[in-house]
């Protein structure tokens, strides 16, 4: 089972400064899934403007 530390939202425009935020953060690149449109409904808004994310980005907890 894969368990989830963190989890961001990004929109297409802003996909790029979310990631470099993470990167910055914590050292490691987050995973990246696309999300579908019922998820973009449901979910919350982009991490960076508040708008309809495209993508999640996780970053998981590994010991
Ligand atoms: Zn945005």
């Amino acid at each position: 089972m894969i368990q989830v530390g963190k989890v961001w939202y990004a929109c297409e425009e802003h996909i790029d400064p979310v990631l470099d935020k993470i990167v910055d953060e914590y050292a490691r690149a987050p995973d990246l899934i696309p999300l579908s449109t019922s998820d973009q409904e449901q979910g919350p808004g982009c991490h960076w403007c508040g708008k309809k994310p495209n993508y999640r980005l996780q970053l998981s907890v590994s010991e």
